[in-house]
């Protein structure tokens, strides 16, 4: 036996409640994970509380992120014993995920934990920190330096966040923070931002056009706000959109594309290619400061899952949340 968040949709309605399950229930895999550690990322919220339809079968364990130990596998890649790390690939979505003391998973979705990273430490990053790893490689790819000037990081004191402020600090870059906490400021300064912005001055419509400011963007909000970042990028400037915790519409004009020259660019986790997430890893290793990690990130027992989830929808949540499993 062993301990799972289960969603069930059935006659009596959408539930996640803490079960136990046995091994024969494990879905079909590859490889067969003992889970030490899980997070709650912000998708796994909307799956949990069933707010927006990220769960696609039932019976579901949610849970995008894992790490844990091999405990058998019929996969070239990996052996019992091994120390592995799962970000995305629909688990938690399609396929039964992380927040269960058990996981039976396709080996080629793992990736081996990072050496420079402990089970929780990788955890505490999971898909929101490896998320924002891959909008500042993005910003990389299309030129951004930090002598270019400032770069703005919307929904700051959540999980993408928060880790993209951190590595952009250390990297850096002059970050401004855009959030709706401004009691979280000493947090965001310590993290690394030098000016924190009240996310109501971007979330009514504005002009097509705004003073340009921002050399580089990272947005996690999307609708209203992501419109007024592009309005107010600085000409050639590129944003990031990976998010859409302020909405999933875009009600924008192309004024900031035609006129600046700007470059909006999509980030996806879930299907991003290996070759990638093994270089957002290898970054997240050499260009996050452990300190920082420590500081964002709070750790709960699996018994907390649930009521810890609709707080993270509601914005209670401070940086990451680490799962113990154990
Ligand atoms: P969190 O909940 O940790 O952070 C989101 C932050 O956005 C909040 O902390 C809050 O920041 C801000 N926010 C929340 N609601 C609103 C609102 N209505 N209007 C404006 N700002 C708001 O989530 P994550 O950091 O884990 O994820 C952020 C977004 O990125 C989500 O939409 C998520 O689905 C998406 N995402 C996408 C991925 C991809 O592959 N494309 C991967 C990972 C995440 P503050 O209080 O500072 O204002």
């Amino acid at each position: 036996m062993f301990k799972a968040i289960l969603i069930e949709k059935d006659d009596a309605g959408y539930r996640a409640s803490l079960k136990e399950l046995t091994d024969a229930e494990l879905p079909e895999g590859d490889v067969t994970v003992s889970v030490s550690h899980s997070t709650l990322n912000y998708k796994d919220g909307l799956a949990i509380s069933g707010r927006s339809p990220v769960v696609r079968k039932f019976p579901m364990v949610p849970g995008i992120d894992l790490v844990g130990t091999v405990e058998s596998s019929q996969h070239p890649n990996f052996k019992a014993g091994d120390a592995v790390l799962l970000n995305g690939w629909g688990v938690g979505e399609t396929h039964w995920g992380g927040l269960a003391q058990k996981a039976r998973l396709r080996g080629d979705w793992l990736i081996p934990l990072p050496k420079a990273f402990s089970p929780q430490q990788a955890m505490a990053i999971g898909t929101a920190g490896y998320t924002a790893m891959l909008c500042i490689l993005a910003l990389e790819r299309q030129g951004i330096t930090p002598d270019q000037g400032e770069v703005l990081v919307t929904g700051a004191a959540g999980g993408v966040g928060s880790v993209a402020i951190a590595v952009l600090a250390k990297l850096g870059y002059s970050v401004v923070a855009v959030s709706g906490r401004l009691e979280e400021r000493d947090f965001l300064t310590h993290l690394g931002a030098k000016e924190i912005l009240d996310r109501a001055e971007f979330s009514s419509p504005g002009k097509p056009l705004a003073r340009e400011r921002w050399a580089a963007a990272i947005d996690v909000v999307g609708s209203q706000t992501l419109v007024n970042v592009c309005a107010s990028m600085r000409y050639r400037g590129v944003v990031t959109a990976c998010g859409l915790a302020g909405g999933m519409d875009f009600p924008a004009t192309v004024a900031p594309f035609i006129l600046r020259g700007i470059t909006l660019v999509g980030i996806d986790s879930v299907m991003c290619p290996r070759e990638d997430r093994l270089i957002a890893w290898q970054r997240l290793a050499q260009d996050l400061d452990p300190n920082k990690l420590a500081l964002i990130t709070q750790e709960i027992p699996l018994a907390d899952a649930i009521a810890t989830a609709e707080k993270l929808l509601n914005g209670q949540v401070r940086g990451r949340v680490v799962v113990d499993l154990n």
